[in-house]
C-alpha cells in the first residue's frame, strides 16, 4: 500500500478529514488528490476588464483547488440542524451540532477569531415574520467573510502540508476496489491505501455517479432548487442583516403551496458567476474588509423540486434551465423586477436608469422566457411577502439575476458512519448528497476522520 488514507477533494470536507487524522502522535500516512490548483494559484480569470465574463476553464479556480467551493465564498459556517444537509439523520442531531462547534473552534484558532457569531435565538424578528406568513429557521452563524475564510484556509494547508502529500492538478479518474483497501487512478499513475474517502463537492457530481456506477453503490436523486439572485440596496434588508447577518427564511406559496427560500444572504455584498461543469449559473459572496464592501446585499430566492417516478434525473432538469438562460443571455441574465412584472426585457438602457447599481456585470434579459412559470409564480409571491418585512424590496429596481441553481448531487447510500456498502470506503461533503454547506461538509470529514481513528 502507498498511503494508509486516500483522500480525494481538497474541499472543507477533504481538509478536516486530513486536519482530525493527523492530530494524533502516530500519523497515518494520507494523500490528498485534488483536481484544482493549490489556494495561492487559484485565481479566476475574469477581471472585468480584458475578461468579463466565464471563459470555461478546464478546472474553475472558483470551484476547485485546496479549500474546494468554499474558498472564495462567504466563509458563513450555520451551526444548525434546520439547514445546510441532512448529516443528523446520519450520526445524530446532538453530535452534528457538536462537531460543528468544534470546526469552529478550529476555523478560530487558525485565524477567524474576532470574526462575528450571529445567532436568531430570542429574536423580535421571528414573531415578525411569523405575523406575516413567514418562517424564519433557527441557527447560529459565523460570518468568517471571503477574506478571512481565505486566511483560514492557508493557516489549515500549513499545518498540513507537513504530514499530509498534496497531488494538486491531479483528478482521480477512477476507484477500484482491491481485496484489501482501494486503488485510485490518475492519468499519470495507480496509488493504493487501505481506506479511501471521497470527498468531491457539487463540481464532482458527475464523476461521482461513475463511482457509483463501477461499484454498484446505490444512489437516489430527486431534488434541485431553482431561482434567482436578488440584489438591493443594503438598507432595505439591514434591519435584519445587522442583528442575524443571515436571515433564512422561507415563504409558502399561496398559489401551489411550493416553498421558496431566501439563501445565502451577502451584505454589502457581490454577485458572482458560478460554473459547474460547463454551465454559467450565479451566485453571491461579501467581504468582512469594510473597505471591499458594496452598497447593496443581495440573496438567493429559490423554489426547490422535488420529483417523482419516472423522472430521475433533478439535476439534468436544473442545468436545461440553465443551459436557457446561457443560451438567451450569453452567461448570466439580469432584469429589473418593475420590468419583469410589466412583462418586458430589461434592456441596457433600463438598466442604466436603475437606481440600483448591479454589482455583477449581466446581461440585460427576460427571466420569464427562461424560468418555468410555477417558479416565477412562486418568485414574485415571495418577493411581495418579503416586502412586508422589508419595506422596498418589491420595488421597481430590485434586481434578479437568473439562474441560481442549487444542485443537490444524488444521495449515495451510506450507513451511520458515512460508509459505503464497501468498508473503508466513505463518501464525505456535498459530494455524499447529505450535506450541501461548509459547516456540514466540514462536520462530516471530522466524524468520518474519528470513526477510522477508532474514536467515533
Ligand atoms: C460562490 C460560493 C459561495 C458559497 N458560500 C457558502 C457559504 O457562505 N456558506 C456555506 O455553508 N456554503 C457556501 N457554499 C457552498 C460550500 O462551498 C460547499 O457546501 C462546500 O464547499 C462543500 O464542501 P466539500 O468539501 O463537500 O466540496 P467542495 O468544496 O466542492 O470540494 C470538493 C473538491 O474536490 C475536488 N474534486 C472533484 N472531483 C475530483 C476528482 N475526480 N479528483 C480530485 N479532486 C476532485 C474539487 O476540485 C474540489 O476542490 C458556497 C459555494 C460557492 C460556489
Amino acid at each position: 500500500m502507498n498511503y494508509d488514507i486516500i483522500i480525494i477533494g481538497a474541499g472543507p470536507g477533504g481538509i478536516f478529514s486530513a486536519y482530525e487524522l493527523t492530530r494524533g502522535e502516530d500519523c497515518p500516512r494520507i494523500a490528498i488528490f485534488e483536481e484544482g490548483h493549490e489556494l495561492a494559484k487559484r485565481h479566476c480569470p475574469i477581471d472585468g476588464k480584458n475578461i468579463k465574463s466565464c471563459i470555461h476553464c478546464p478546472s474553475c479556480d472558483i470551484m476547485n483547488g485546496f479549500g474546494g467551493a468554499g474558498a472564495f465564498s462567504d466563509g458563513k459556517y450555520n451551526i444548525t440542524n434546520d439547514f445546510g444537509g441532512t448529516l443528523y439523520e446520519h450520526i445524530g442531531r446532538e453530535t452534528a451540532l457538536e462537531l460543528m462547534e468544534y470546526v469552529d473552534d478550529i476555523n478560530c484558532e487558525y485565524g477567524g477569531a474576532g470574526t462575528k457569531m450571529y445567532s436568531t435565538a430570542g429574536t423580535e424578528f421571528k414573531k415578525k415574520c411569523m405575523q406575516n406568513g413567514l418562517t424564519l429557521l433557527d441557527a447560529s452563524v459565523r460570518h468568517l467573510g471571503t477574506d478571512i475564510n481565505y486566511i483560514v484556509l492557508q493557516h489549515l494547508y500549513d499545518e498540513l502540508k507537513d504530514k499530509v502529500d498534496f497531488y494538486f492538478e491531479t483528478p482521480v479518474t477512477s476507484v477500484e476496489k482491491l481485496e484489501e483497501g482501494y486503488r485510485i487512478h490518475t492519468a499519470e499513475a495507480i496509488y493504493d491505501a487501505e481506506v479511501c474517502i471521497i470527498s468531491v463537492g457539487r463540481s464532482g457530481s458527475h464523476w461521482m455517479e461513475t463511482v457509483c456506477e463501477d461499484l454498484d453503490i446505490p444512489t437516489m436523486s430527486n431534488r434541485v432548487d431553482i431561482g434567482v439572485r436578488v440584489e438591493v440596496p443594503a438598507p432595505i434588508f439591514e434591519h435584519i442583516t445587522d442583528e442575524l447577518y443571515e436571515g433564512k427564511i422561507v415563504y409558502r406559496t399561496e398559489k401551489y403551496e411550493d416553498n421558496v427560500r431566501t439563501f445565502c444572504m451577502n451584505p454589502h455584498g457581490i454577485v458572482v458567476n458560478e460554473n459547474t461543469n460547463g454551465i454559467v449559473t450565479v451566485n453571491g459572496h461579501s467581504f468582512e474588509d469594510e473597505g471591499k464592501k458594496t452598497d447593496n446585499t443581495n440573496f438567493a430566492l429559490l423554489v426547490s423540486k422535488h420529483f417523482s417516478e419516472p423522472f430521475k434525473d433533478s439535476n439534468g432538469y436544473g442545468e436545461s434551465i440553465a443551459r436557457l438562460s446561457n443560451m438567451l443571455g450569453e452567461g448570466v441574465i439580469v432584469q429589473r423586477f418593475g420590468d419583469l412584472e410589466r412583462g418586458r426585457r430589461s434592456t441596457v438602457e433600463r438598466m442604466m436608469e436603475s437606481r440600483t447599481v448591479p454589482t455583477l456585470k449581466a446581461t440585460p434579459g427576460d427571466l420569464s422566457l427562461v424560468l418555468p412559470k410555477r417558479i416565477l409564480d412562486g418568485i414574485i409571491e415571495m418577493i411581495y411577502a418579503l416586502d412586508k418585512i422589508a419595506p422596498g424590496m418589491a420595488n421597481d429596481d430590485t434586481l434578479l439575476y437568473g439562474v441560481e441553481v442549487k444542485f443537490y448531487n444524488m444521495e449515495v447510500e451510506l450507513d451511520e458512519n458515512l460508509e459505503t456498502c464497501h468498508k473503508n470506503l466513505f463518501v464525505i461533503g456535498d459530494g455524499s448528497g447529505v450535506t450541501h454547506s461548509l459547516s456540514h461538509a466540514s462536520a462530516s470529514g471530522v466524524y468520518v476522520a474519528r470513526h477510522i481513528l477508532g474514536k467515533g
